[in-house]
């Protein structure tokens, strides 16, 4: 046992959804154009009952074989549940992700874009696409560069015949979020797309300030993730 209890999932879940309302009302948007995802990776069962039961159906993974034991049979019982990937997606993997996935959100390469049109004939499923966009310019970091987020968009839908719905990023984790926010929305304006996946625990109310239309939020809804 933890020295300290945990949040209960369902408390945090109305503070968080009070935080995401609040700041999009700052900003003169509507709350209810912010999706909150809940990001379940690595967390205990019972706390992501306890989020369905809080009437969570929003779920982000960011492993797709992780995403398969937990939802696999979960996913019948709850016929309204949205999952969306967004961590990365290795090409043999991407069958089994468009399979359960119904958004990816870490579209970042061509290589990638051809296995899922390919997964997709196969399986007829079409999830969702984000394009993940590098914002920090990390060598060890995923996602397109941001010089390249306008051509590689263009080129999703002329070469390969996929749309896609927006941009995600990951901000440098040490370096204050918001200019990678200001930047992630700008390239999504130059794409014409409206929708942006940004923002985590530190910083979700930063990013809907932002104009982010989904967060991504793990431990501050969960609790911290065990070991
Ligand atoms: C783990 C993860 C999150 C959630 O992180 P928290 O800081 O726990 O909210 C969000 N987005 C991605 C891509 C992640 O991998």
């Amino acid at each position: 046992m933890s020295s300290a209890p945990d949040t209960p999932v369902a408390e945090a879940r109305a503070d968080i959804l009070a935080r995401i309302a609040a700041a999009a009302k700052a900003v003169g948007r509507d709350p209810a154009s912010v999706t909150l995802t809940a990001v379940s990776k690595k967390q205990p069962d019972d706390r992501v009952e306890a989020a369905l039961d809080a009437g969570q159906r929003v779920f982000g993974e960011n492993r797709v074989q992780e995403a398969e034991a937990r939802w696999g049979e979960r996913r019948d019982r709850v016929p309204d549940l949205e999952l969306r990937l967004v961590g990365p997606l290795q090409t043999n993997k991407a069958e089994a992700a468009v399979a359960l996935f119904d958004v990816i959100e870490t579209l970042d390469r061509d290589k990638l874009a051809k296995a899922l049109v390919k997964a997709s004939k196969k399986t007829g499923r079409t999830p969702r696409l984000y394009v993940q966009v590098n914002t920090g310019e990390e060598p060890q970091k995923a996602g397109v560069a941001p010089g390249d987020v306008v051509d590689f968009v263009d080129r999703m839908r002329d070469e390969h015949g996929l749309a896609i719905e927006g941009l995600m990023c990951i901000p440098p984790a040490d370096e204050p979020a918001a200019p990678h926010f200001a930047l992630l929305a700008k390239r999504a304006a130059e794409c014409g797309l409206d929708k942006l996946s940004m923002g985590m625990s530190g910083d979700y109310e930063t990013a809907v300030r932002l104009g982010a239309t989904s967060v991504r939020v793990g431990s501050a809804l969960f609790g911290e993730r065990p070991g």
